[in-house]
């Protein structure tokens, strides 16, 4: 009975169980091909003979957490073409592997589950080394069948992120997500267009990109414009929103001389539809002394209010209409923030069409520094990358 259990185990590898006995600190299955392998691994002529036994002995996935280690006999094989001896292969290892794939796979799985790679190598006896290569080939494996079919998205979320400090740069990565599946796309090492080509080219698919949200920053722009040239850009409503935040913060400093408490500073850059009556009437009070700071205030909160209205021709409007009068301000800072939004006016209002935000790609983000931080950070780009899209899409 608990033979024919066992043989149902063995039986994917074509294997027959002969006996079992202690080995080590676990069992040792001995077995035997049922099959004979009748061809020849280096040239695939079917002229083989056997010539001589032989056995291996591969780690096997443990039972009731027990190692398992498998003794099979087999044949060495020599083949009339190419007149070499071999030895037969078995089904579910291989070649020159002391492990079968459904072990390596097992391991892989316990890397996801426990906390590092190290206890995972304590608790099922192998090394550290092992463990490492297995979970990032596994990752790769599971990675390729998933990227196989995949062409770039119709909607796009570009994005960096800190990677590592090196010799005294500062590198990042770039994220690249699925903003209407909701999936992360692709990752790659820096953010400059040269290297960021290099990398991305080879998928297909780059013509049905339509449209593509980024940061305001100028150097995706150019990106964006050479990779997808279908593509229409999308400021991120997030970061357009803030443009005035480092000014009032300045504005604050110098009145006060110092950055203003938080607190305060928290009241001023809140929306003031969120804030109490009161609140407002304080903050009211407070910008009464202040006419710059109040200046600047009251054109984030018109900012604010473009972006809770609905409908592309009533946003283009109020916007045209902002821009004419932040052109007549005498505030310098105005003038920035002017002409940052003349520059990316259309992208900013491209929004009202389509109502796309990078909200999934910073959450992923940070994510990505989640998948650092459990790691204690990567040093080499390849496995955090692997880490990070063959991992998540089944958390
Ligand atoms: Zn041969």
């Amino acid at each position: 009975m608990l033979e024919a259990h066992f043989n149902v185990f063995l039986r994917e590898n074509k294997l027959k169980l002969l006996s079992i006995r202690s080995f080590k600190n676990g069992k040792l299955w001995e077995c035997i091909k049922t099959e004979f392998f009748g061809a020849c691994l280096k040239c695939g002529s079917t002229k083989v003979v056997k010539a001589g036994k032989c056995s291996t002995t591969v780690r096997e996935e443990p039972l009731r957490e027990k190692p398992v280690w498998l003794k099979i006999h087999k044949h060495r094989v020599y083949c009339k073409d190419c007149k070499k001896t071999s030895t037969e292969p078995v089904d579910g290892i291989w070649p020159r592997r002391r492990s079968t794939q459904r072990f390596r796979k097992f391991i892989a799985k316990k890397c996801g589950t426990m906390s590092d790679i190290s206890t995972v190598s304590a608790f099922e006896s192998v090394s550290f080394g092992f463990v490492h290569k297995v979970y990032y080939e596994q990752a790769a494996i599971k990675l390729k069948e998933y990227q196989s079919a995949s062409h770039w998205p119709t909607t796009l979320g570009i994005d960096e992120h800190f990677f590592r400090r090196t010799m005294g740069f500062t590198e990042f990565v770039t994220l690249f997500t699925d903003l209407n599946k909701k999936r992360v796309f692709e990752l790659a090492l820096g953010k400059d267009n040269k290297s960021l080509l290099e990398q991305l080219l080879h998928i297909p698919g780059r013509l049905n990109v339509k449209l593509v949200v980024i940061d305001m920053s100028s150097s995706y722009k150019a990106l964006v414009k050479k990779l997808f040239p279908n593509a229409e850009i999308i400021a991120d409503k997030f970061h357009v929103m803030r443009l005035f935040t480092p000014h009032i913060m300045k504005a604050g400093k110098e009145i006060h001389g110092h950055r203003q408490e938080l607190k305060t500073r928290r009241k001023l850059l809140c929306s003031r539809k969120k804030l109490d009556y009161f609140v407002r009437y304080d903050i009211d009070q407070y910008l009464k002394q202040h006419t710059d700071l109040n200046e600047l205030y009251r054109w984030k909160e018109r900012l604010f209010e473009i972006y809770r209205m609905k409908g592309f021709n009533r946003a283009k409007k109020a916007f045209n209409k902002m821009l004419h009068q932040m052109s007549q301000s005498k505030l310098e800072a105005v003038q920035k923030v002017f002409r940052t939004f003349k520059r990316w006016k259309n992208e900013i209002l491209r929004y009202f069409k389509f109502g796309y935000t990078n909200a999934y790609t910073e959450r992923m983000n940070g994510t990505g520094k989640l998948v650092q931080r459990r790691a204690f950070g990567y040093k080499n780009f390849k496995n955090y990358r692997l880490r990070f899209l063959s991992v998540l899409p089944d958390t």
